[in-house]
């Protein structure tokens, strides 16, 4: 069970304490408060466990300050929806919403070679109006003779960098919690000039250590990347591990699944997931259309293949787009043959506001059908 309280509620006062004074005269009931910081507001919530079915909600909803009571199934508990479309999906990070009504495009390097290619990089993003990127630093590599990336010594440039062209919010892989010291450490030393949303790639899904200790902390926002191999179930409950520890800040990330199914491109494209990850859950939907697609091979209608699945995953509904380029992919150190070059940019965003557009009219579109035919 979930008690929403009403928003802002100052938990110093009166009404707020009757509030948890009543559950804790509840046997058998423990209960959590977790707090929900969105954009425009914090919303606290405080999560029943234990023999909640004897509860009934009308004793809980009728409390001065509380605003709504959910019965939540067994699955998701905090990132599910529990067929409550009005509960929040937004949350704020360095001055930017995420939520699953807006969109937002993570465009940068797969992996950070040198300071020239992520200066080249960012001053092509700001000069296209963009705020947020992606910079690899960790590398999880199948082989381990191959380039592993830089590590901890490249973030104090990188970090520079991003605050000399107002980059707000970096999306970097980290493999292990070790990782999340090191980036904390940089940050402090170039003056916090950006954001980092930590990014736990398809190899790590269920790496349940890694897990909690990324949803332990809650400075930054992660990005859950859907496992190549598994079902969307159990990634779903990877994102949950990280909600149970008290880090509700995510994003869930498709990026293709591993069959030869979907050769010849590098991973089967699972984009028709979004719309279903977005009715399951309140997290919001990042799409990799470079890691699913693997190739930038334009098709017979001229179109490249990465644009094509970019736009089917936008006209879905995705709320994220993480997409590799790179100055020269010719030298890139990973993943050079999916890397959209820097001139291409204005092309890809402006594809995708076309793509955007689309999904607008059909949202308008079925709104209207429901309100005509009184569908609630
Ligand atoms: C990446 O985004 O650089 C990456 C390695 O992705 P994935 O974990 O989806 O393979
Ligand atoms: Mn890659």
């Amino acid at each position: 069970m979930i008690i929403i309280l009403q928003p802002n509620i100052d938990q110093s006062s009166d009404i707020y304490n009757n509030v948890l004074q009543h559950l804790s005269n509840l046997s058998k009931i423990e209960f959590r408060v977790h707090n929900v910081e969105g954009a425009h507001q914090t919303l606290t919530e405080i999560y029943l466990i234990g023999e909640t079915t004897s509860i009934p909600l009308e004793s809980i909803s009728a409390l001065p300050g509380v605003e709504r009571v959910i019965r939540i199934a067994d699955e998701y508990r905090l990132l599910g929806r529990h067929y409550d479309h009005a509960r929040s999906t937004s949350f704020e990070y360095n001055g930017i919403e995420f939520s699953q009504e807006n969109l937002h495009v993570f465009a940068g390097l797969c992996a950070v070679d040198n300071r020239v290619n992520v200066e080249r990089m960012m001053k092509a993003l700001k000069a296209n109006g963009q705020s947020c990127t992606r910079m690899g630093a960790y590398k999880p590599r199948t082989s381990p003779y191959s380039f592993q990336g830089h590590g901890a010594k490249c973030l104090p440039y990188v970090f520079e960098l991003a605050g000399k062209y107002d980059i707000k919010v970096i999306a970097m892989e980290i493999t292990h919690e070790t990782h999340l010291l090191e980036i904390q450490m940089a940050l402090q030393q170039t003056g916090y000039p950006t954001g980092i949303m930590l990014q736990i790639g398809t190899r790590n899904t269920q790496n349940f250590e890694l897990l909690k200790a990324v949803g332990k902390q809650q400075t930054f926002p992660v990005l859950l990347k859907r496992g190549f191999g598994i079902t969307l179930e159990e990634s779903l409950n990877a994102a949950e591990y990280l909600a149970s520890e008290g880090n509700t800040k995510i994003l869930f990330g498709l990026r293709g699944m591993k069959t030869n199914a979907g050769d010849p491109h590098r991973n089967l494209v699972d984009f028709a997931h979004v719309p279903v990850v977005k009715r399951l859950t309140r997290m919001p939907v990042c799409i990799d259309p470079s890691h699913s697609a693997g190739t930038r091979a334009a098709s017979s209608d001229s179109i490249l293949e990465i644009c094509h699945v970019t736009a089917q995953g936008i006209i879905a509904g995705a709320n994220m787009i993480l997409v590799d380029f790179h100055p020269d992919p010719a030298n890139a150190l990973v993943d050079g043959a999916q890397a959209l070059l820097l001139h291409e940019l204005p092309y890809f965003l402006e594809d995708i506001q076309i793509a955007r557009q689309a999904y607008k009219q059909r949202l308008a579109l079925a709104n209207r059908f429901r309100k005509e035919h009184n569908i609630t």
